[in-house]
């Protein structure tokens, strides 16, 4: 297809939800780039019509084996040869999947309405471990096909893929390399980002560290992706993408519905079971005590969970990295503090405890500690000075006298309110400022070329 392809284009009777997983790895591919080689096959071969946006589901950023953001991709397509789309997207990941440097491809298919059941797998996912049995016996429960390489843990993230129901949401367009390209240096115009993020916002978002003045829509490594723009709306999102100077000629592009930009992986309370390593949520309640700031500049406090009695489980110890750019705002916190800490639970090990790595702080309300002082002259506002042991207090100005000592606020530095790291170390699922109370829907209408393939790659 030359020029991009818009809307549902066409389709057939049969609606076939694709999950697929883990075809990457940190030395090349990417699973959006064969969503988008599979997606443009089955569009320029009259094979499928799309229900839906092609889908990024990010899930628990805190699972120890995945390669960069822990995104898996779905696809909702209607066909009238379900057989002919199944073997299209197996051939494709045989061929493409990375797994000789250790990928573990798996993608898992389901005709007809997804079941509630990989809904709330796909809800799990995003924050628990899950393991890569419980995926299998979703899989065989409701009927779905799969096909597994590797170890074939894949299936976690391709089932996910195919259940997780979009609440917010917002979308990506991902613009891709033309294969000679793989593994080079690119060259896009960090001035033409910076333009396009001031023309667009807050219709986008994460495209250009203002602070640090730095574009942020390329990945470093050898994958496909020459740039991602994340954003709100379908069409916004064309005309910016059409207006960053990429350095050289696109593959292709394809916009992705996604839970980037939502903090859903961050939406559950964690209690006392679920604070487990690996697990992703918040934990509210009373900052038990002064943090402490250790070597490095990273700083650590504990909060009591609201609600549990008191001593009846043991505080959360919370760990705020220099480089989340938080470390500041849990040095500044007191105990008594009322707090809420969102991020993922890091296992023990030598030398440092379990903690909750935070990616977010929300200060809900400020502990008053007092301390003792000398009183001030009512007079003269000055601090009196002390006459000695039970002498009482006088004012050296005017004389004034005072008998004891007063309990005087201590000044905090903390304000109430939410602190997030800078977006240049935001996690794709992390809810940047502007989206703060925001609910997008994403609607699929035809109305905007969502996807557009330049240079045919088979993946050869
Ligand atoms: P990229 O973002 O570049 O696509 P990635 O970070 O998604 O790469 P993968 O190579 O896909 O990394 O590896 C993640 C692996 O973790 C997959 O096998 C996926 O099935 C699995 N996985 C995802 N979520 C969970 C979870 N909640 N519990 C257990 N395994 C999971």
């Amino acid at each position: 297809m030359r020029a991009a392809g818009g809307g549902k284009n066409g389709g057939g009777a049969t609606l076939l939800s694709i999950g697929i997983d883990d075809t990457d790895s940190a030395e090349g591919m990417c699973t959006t780039y064969l969503g988008f080689m599979l997606a443009a096959e089955l569009l320029e071969k009259g094979e499928a019509g799309f229900a839906s946006y092609p889908r990024l589901v990010r899930l628990n950023p805190n699972v120890p084996w995945r390669t960069r953001g822990n995104g898996a991709v779905g696809l909702r397509v209607l066909t009238d040869d379900p057989g002919a789309v199944k073997e299209r997207a197996i051939g494709l990941v045989r061929r493409c999947s990375d797994v000789k440097n250790g990928a573990n491809p798996a993608v898992a298919f389901c005709e007809g309405e997804v079941p509630a059941e990989l809904a709330a797998f796909g809800r799990a996912a995003l924050w628990r471990l899950l393991p890569r049995a419980r995926a299998l016996e979703a899989a065989e429960r409701h009927g779905l096909e799969t096909f597994r390489m590797g170890n074939g843990r894949g299936l976690v993230g391709a089932v996910s893929a195919i259940g997780y129901e979009f609440g917010d949401s917002t979308l990506e367009i991902l613009a891709y390399r033309e294969r000679g390209r793989f593994g080079t240096a690119r060259a896009v115009s960090p001035e033409s980002v910076r333009l396009m993020h001031e023309r667009t916002r807050p219709r986008t978002f994460n495209s250009y560290d203002e602070e640090k003045r730095r574009a942020l829509v390329s990945p470093r490594g050898p994958d496909p992706v020459l740039y991602g723009i994340r954003g709100e709306d379908p069409a916004v999102l064309l005309a910016a993408s059409r207006s960053v100077d990429a350095g050289e000629p696109l593959a292709g592009y394809m916009m992705f519905q996604s839970n980037q930009g939502t903090g859903d992986h961050l939406a559950h309370e964690l209690g006392e079971r679920d604070a487990v390593p690996h697990a992703s949520g918040t934990v509210t309640g009373t900052v038990s005590g002064p943090p402490r700031v250790g070597p490095g500049g990273h700083a650590y406090f504990e909060v009591a969970a609201a609600g549990a009695p008191a001593g009846s489980r043991p505080p959360v110890r919370c760990a705020a990295y220099k480089e989340s750019g938080l470390a500041g705002c849990a040095a500044a916190m007191r105990g008594g503090d009322a707090v809420r800490a969102g991020g993922g639970i890091r296992r023990a090990a030598a030398g440092h405890p379990r903690v909750l790595n935070a990616e977010f702080l929300e200060i809900l309300d400020l502990a008053r500690p007092t301390r003792e002082a000398n009183p001030a002259c009512g007079r003269c506002a000055k601090r009196m000075k002390s006459k000695g042991a039970g002498q009482g207090f006088k004012c050296i100005k005017c004389g004034s006298r005072a008998g004891s000592k007063v309990a005087e606020a201590v000044p905090r530095r903390l304000r109430r309110g939410l602190y997030l790291p800078p977006a240049s170390a935001q996690r794709h699922l992390a809810r940047p400022l502007q989206r703060q109370g925001v609910t997008n829907a994403v609607g699929f209408d035809g109305s905007v070329a969502w996807i557009g393939r330049f240079e045919v790659d088979s993946g050869e």
